[in-house]
């Protein structure tokens, strides 16, 4: 998986600061000073004004679906019904690493479609009709542009452990790089839990099969209550 950050709003805390400014703030707070209140505090409809244009490629076709559930974006996908895909490449489950049985499986299976589809291009067959014989695995490229608000939200959900691995390292590569160009904004961004000091996967957190969340061991420095133990805090 590689991503590219191919444009982004230049001098985007100066322009979210003035955002502010003509909604009426104290005048003697700095650029800085106002975009940390505003990432703090939650005032988020100002973080709209600036985006991030990225060139995603090597990603699986079923990661792309799940990144299109994500509305508040704008995506541009290679398309499979104008694009020769005999040659894919393809994602493979880090899980799969750990049994080679089971990946000798997968990658036959994944060569069986591969051989089907160009198959059916020697017999005619258009590639409208053979992509329906491509596996989720294969590769595809994207574009995605996100406004900060947006990606805050997306990165809240997608850095979670409860995210599927290829999305949370979609996530994570995404975060290093927008942490960089605007540190103010993002470098405190994580999971929906660390963002808002309180987990709202509740119980579930606990479910997920060989992914540990950081923030659910009780007694850590580390630990995010639940949703669900302010409310009976509070009861
Ligand atoms: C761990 C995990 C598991 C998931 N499992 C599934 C699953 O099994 N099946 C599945 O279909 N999806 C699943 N999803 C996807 C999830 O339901 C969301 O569709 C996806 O994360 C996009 O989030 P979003 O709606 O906040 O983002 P966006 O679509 O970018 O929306 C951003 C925000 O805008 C607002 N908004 C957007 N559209 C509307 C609207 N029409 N009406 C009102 N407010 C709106 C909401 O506040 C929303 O949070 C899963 C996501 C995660 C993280």
């Amino acid at each position: 998986m590689r991503i590219k950050l191919l444009r982004y709003t230049k001098d985007g805390i100066r322009l979210i600061a003035d955002s502010c400014r003509v909604s009426g703030i104290p005048p003697d707070l700095e650029d800085e000073e106002i975009v940390r209140m505003v990432v703090e505090n939650d005032y988020s409809s100002v973080l709209e004004h600036i985006s991030f244009t990225f060139d995603v490629s090597g990603i699986s076709l079923a990661l792309s679906r799940e990144l299109l559930e994500h509305r508040i974006a704008s995506h541009t996908a290679r398309s499979t019904r104008y694009q020769e895909e005999g040659d894919f490449d393809y994602y493979l489950p880090k899980e799969l690493e750990r049994n080679k049985d089971a990946m000798e499986h997968f990658k036959m299976a994944i060569e069986a479609q591969r051989r089907a589809y160009i198959m059916l291009r020697s017999l005619g067959i258009s590639r409208e009709s053979r992509r329906y014989l491509l596996p989720m695995a294969t590769h595809t490229n994207y574009v995605l542009t996100m406004n900060a608000r947006s990606l805050i939200n997306f990165l809240g959900l997608r850095l979670c452990v409860r995210a599927s691995p290829e999305m949370r390292e979609l996530a994570r590569k995404i975060h290093s790089i927008v942490a960089e160009v605007y540190p103010v904004i993002f470098e405190g961004i994580g999971c929906r839990g660390v963002n808002m000091a309180v987990c709202p996967e509740n119980e579930v957190r606990d479910s997920v099969q060989g992914r540990n969340c950081p923030y659910k061991i009780k007694g850590s420095k580390a630990y995010i209550p639940t949703k669900k133990e302010v409310r009976e805090r509070k009861g």
